[in-house]
């Protein structure tokens, strides 16, 4: 397996030699169209200044002229068709076909690297040849010459050429160097975000990110650490939640068996046998609760499918379930007031049916005898239905967790007034459903309010 690493160092250079060759090729094309021709004309016109400088010294000979020109940085051919003189560094490649002298000698200018076209390459520009050099004709002691001319590049841009290459060498090198230390900085988050996951998987939640990046990669690390302390909260709700299930099942469980126990010991009497069995039944009731309002959360917790809406009347509803819960109030001789304007909502019928009972019988269970309750529905923006108590009310600081699963205010007033803790957080769950919200007010001994708004159908 290629690492990320090895394959970051392996682009970046395969990029460096790629850009080199295309380089190397636009520079080829740039020689060809543009600088070839200007290389020669400036050449030719050096060679034609040798040349009028030679005639205006006619006292000089052919050999006292020439290889002190040569040495100026040129290498020179001179030929009369027959005789060869060669001055200055040798050519390495003396082949010149003797038609081209002949032109020469003949009146007309040789072009060399314009007439080889075949070389395409920048490479010619430097090759020792003589057929790259340009020719003009000559006239010495009166005969016709060819001279022939070529920048002698050893000479003129030797040291130029030895610093480039210098150049080059320690550019590739340090690109070289540079990439695979700066690769590893560009991959080493990468290798942090893989152990964090490691991590997690195997339950830890603690590791360090650099989430400070301004780049991709910090982005990616600030959305991994959010999403950690996700899956932590999570995590932590979950185990929460098994703990509570199973102390919520645990309780009433060792009370049937403590009481099943005396109900089956001899020496107990019938009276008291009778009361365990009642409070056996009571029990077990709320086991059963319990099991249903935990299969309502998980259902509700699917979020997507479970509302299945109807067009019905609101207030309706809220009337029969009143009278429905007619045993229930009517026993601690509680009044409830009604205050509900006509209105059809588009809900889910079953659930909400759940969400009036849940908070009903609350109110209910939470008043004093001869207390009363106030069920209002006002219609605004939005559909509002209040329902206000005059019970025990609810501490402040208690207020915020109230919705929270298995949260029970202040346990030990409640165990008369027995309850899983469940019951608020399915009425929110459910009201979130159907994209409303639910608030409460609540003042200790004066009473409490719960304020829920509906979107219109
Ligand atoms: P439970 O099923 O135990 O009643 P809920 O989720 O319905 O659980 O309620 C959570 C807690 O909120 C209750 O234990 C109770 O202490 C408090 N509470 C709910 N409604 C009222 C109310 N109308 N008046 C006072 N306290 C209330």
């Amino acid at each position: 397996m290629k690492t990320l690493y090895v394959r970051i160092v392996l682009i970046a250079l395969l990029i460096g030699i790629i850009s080199s060759i295309l380089g190397l090729l636009a520079t080829n094309i740039h020689y060809q169209m543009n600088l070839k021709t200007y290389y020669e004309e400036k050449l030719v016109h050096i060679a034609k200044e040798i040349r009028t400088l030679y005639s205006k010294s006619p006292e000089l000979s052919m050999d006292d002229y020439f290889p002190h020109m040569a040495n100026t940085g040129f290498q020179i051919f001179l030929t009369d068709g027959t005789h060869s003189h060669f001055y200055g560094r040798a050519f390495g490649n003396t082949e010149l076909a003797p038609e081209r002298v002949q032109k020469v000698l003949n009146g007309e200018v040789y072009y060399g690297a314009i007439s080889n076209n075949s070389r395409i390459t920048i490479a010619g520009y430097f090759e020792n040849s003589l057929h790259n050099s340009v020719g003009i004709p000559i006239q010495i002691s009166g005969k016709p010459y060819a001279l022939f001319i070529k920048p002698d590049l050893t000479q003129q841009i030797g040291e130029v050429r030895n610093i480039m290459a210098l150049l080059l060498t320690f550019t590739a090198l340090f690109s070289i160097v540079l990439i695979i230390i700066f690769t590893r900085y560009i991959v080493k988050p990468i290798r942090s975000l893989t152990t964090a996951t490691q991590k997690i998987v195997n339950g830890e939640y603690e590791f360090r990110l650099d989430v400070n990046r301004k780049d991709e990669i910090g982005e990616l690390a600030r959305h991994f650490a959010h999403m950690s302390e996700s899956l932590k909260q999570l995590d932590e709700m979950r185990q929460e939640f098994v703990a509570n299930v199973s102390h919520e099942i645990q309780s009433p469980l060792t009370s049937i068996q403590g009481f099943v126990h005396e109900i089956l010991n001899e020496e107990t009497n019938p009276n008291d046998k009778e009361r365990y069995l009642h409070i056996i039944d009571e029990e077990s009731r709320r086991l059963s609760s319990l099991s249903k309002q935990l299969l309502t959360l998980a259902s509700l917790d699917k979020e997507s499918g479970v509302i299945k809406p109807s067009l019905y009347r609101l207030d309706e509803q809220i009337r029969q379930i009143v009278i429905a819960n007619e045993w229930l109030w009517a026993d601690k001789e509680i009044m409830i007031e009604l205050d509900l304007a006509e209105i059809k909502v588009r809900a889910d019928q079953q659930l909400l049916h759940l969400v009036w009972t849940n908070l009903l019988v609350n109110a209910i269970k939470f008043s004093e005898h001869g207390s009363s309750i106030q069920i209002n529905i006002r219609i605004e923006q939005q559909i509002i239905v209040t329902i206000q108590d005059h019970g025990i009310g609810i501490p402040e600081e208690e207020l915020p967790h109230i919705f929270d699963r298995f949260y029970k205010v202040d346990k030990a007033r409640n165990r008369s007034r027995s309850g899983s803790g469940l019951g608020l957080s399915i009425v929110q769950q459910i009201i979130r459903l159907h994209r409303g919200t639910i608030d409460v007010q609540s003042q200790i001994g004066i009473g409490t309010t719960f304020i829920i708004q509906l979107p219109h159908l």
